[in-house]
C-alpha cells in the first residue's frame, strides 16, 4: 500500500524517489532501543501497530492532542532528532465510514461493539466528532467498565452507555451506525458480535475487519438490506494520513492508489 503510494508521488516529485517503507518485527521490550536506532539512521517516520501503540505514548518527545486523548500513538515523525507522536486511526475510521457508507459520525447515534484497543480509538473518535450518543456493547463486563472509565473525562455532554451482550430491543437507539471493533469475524467459525435483528432501525454497519472482506455480520447486514462496509477504507485512510504527516502530500491524493494496492494484495 505504501510502496504503491510512494511510486505514485515520486513520479511527479523527485524528492520522494528514494523513499522506502519497510516492515520490522520488534519485541515490545526493545521498542525504546528500536526507536533510538531508527532516529539515528534518519528514518523520516514510523508506523506502530499492536502491541506498541500504547507504550509509544511514553517514548515520544511531543504528542499530538488526538493521540494523547486516544492514549495511543500509531505514527511517528522525526523532527530535530526527536520523535513526535500522532494517531491517524481515528481519522481513518471516520474517513472510511464517510467514504464507504456516506455517513457522518457527527450527530449520529453510534452502537460500538467491543472494548479493546480498536474500540477505544473508535470511541474517542466518535466523541471527538460529536456523535449524538455512544452505546458500547461488550462481552466481558470488566473490559467494558474499564473503557467507560477511560471515556468519562472525554464525553462532555454526549451520553455514553455500556451494555452487555444480552441487551433487549429498546436498549439501543433508532438510526444507529453500528461499528464492529471486536475481533469476532476474523475466523469463519466466529459468532456474530451482535444480532442485528435485535437492533431497531439500524442506519449502516461498519466492520473494522477487512480480512475476510465479508464477515458474517456484513453478510447479515446485506441480507437485511442495510448499508455495510468493511475496514479496508479505515486501513487505507489511516495509512494515507500517516504518509501525509511524513511527506506533506494530502491523504486524499494517495488514498485511491493505496486502496487499489491493498485490495489487490488481499485478493478482494
Ligand atoms: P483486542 O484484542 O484489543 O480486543 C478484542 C475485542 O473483541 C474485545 O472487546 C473482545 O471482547 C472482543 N471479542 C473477541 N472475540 C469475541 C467474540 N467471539 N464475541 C464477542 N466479542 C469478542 O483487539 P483490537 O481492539 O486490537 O482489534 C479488534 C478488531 O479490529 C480486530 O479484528 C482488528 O483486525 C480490527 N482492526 C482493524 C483496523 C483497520 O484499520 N481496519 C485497525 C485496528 C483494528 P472481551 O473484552 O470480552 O474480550
Amino acid at each position: 500500500m505504501h510502496a504503491a503510494a510512494l511510486a505514485e508521488i515520486s513520479r511527479g516529485d523527485p524528492r520522494f524517489a528514494d523513499w522506502r517503507y519497510h516492515a520490522f518485527d520488534v519485541e515490545p521490550e526493545r521498542l525504546p532501543e528500536a526507536l533510538a536506532l531508527l532516529a539515528s539512521r534518519q528514518f523520516r517516520g514510523v508506523n506502530l501497530t499492536v502491541p506498541h501503540k500504547i507504550q509509544a505514548v511514553g517514548l515520544v518527545a511531543e504528542i499530538d492532542p488526538a493521540a494523547r486523548q486516544a492514549g495511543a500513538v500509531n505514527t511517528l515523525l522525526l523532527e530535530g532528532g526527536r520523535w513526535r507522536g500522532f494517531n491517524t486511526d481515528g481519522y481513518g475510521l471516520s474517513a472510511g465510514i464517510s467514504g464507504d457508507l456516506g455517513v457522518s459520525i457527527e450527530g449520529t447515534p453510534v452502537v460500538l461493539l467491543g472494548a479493546g484497543g480498536a474500540a477505544r480509538a473508535a470511541a474517542v473518535e466518535c466523541l471527538r466528532r460529536g456523535c449524538s450518543g455512544l452505546w458500547i456493547v461488550n462481552r466481558s463486563r470488566a473490559n467494558l467498565e474499564s473503557l467507560l472509565g477511560l471515556l468519562a473525562p472525554l464525553a462532555g455532554k454526549i451520553p455514553v452507555h455500556g451494555i452487555g451482550p444480552g441487551f433487549k430491543a429498546g436498549d439501543t437507539p433508532r438510526g444507529a451506525l453500528v461499528i464492529n471493533a471486536t475481533s469476532a469475524g476474523l475466523r469463519e467459525s466466529d459468532p456474530e458480535p451482535v444480532d442485528l435483528r435485535g437492533l431497531t432501525g439500524v442506519r449502516a454497519v461498519f466492520d473494522m475487519i477487512y480480512n475476510p472482506p465479508q464477515t458474517r455480520l456484513l453478510a447479515t447486514a446485506r441480507a437485511l438490506g442495510l448499508k455495510g462496509a468493511n475496514g479496508l477504507g479505515m486501513l487505507v485512510h489511516q495509512g494515507a494520513k500517516s504518509l501525509e504527516i511524513w511527506s506533506g502530500v494530502p491523504a486524499a491524493r494517495t488514498a485511491p492508489v493505496m486502496k487499489a494496492a491493498a485490495a489487490k494484495a488481499l485478493g478482494s
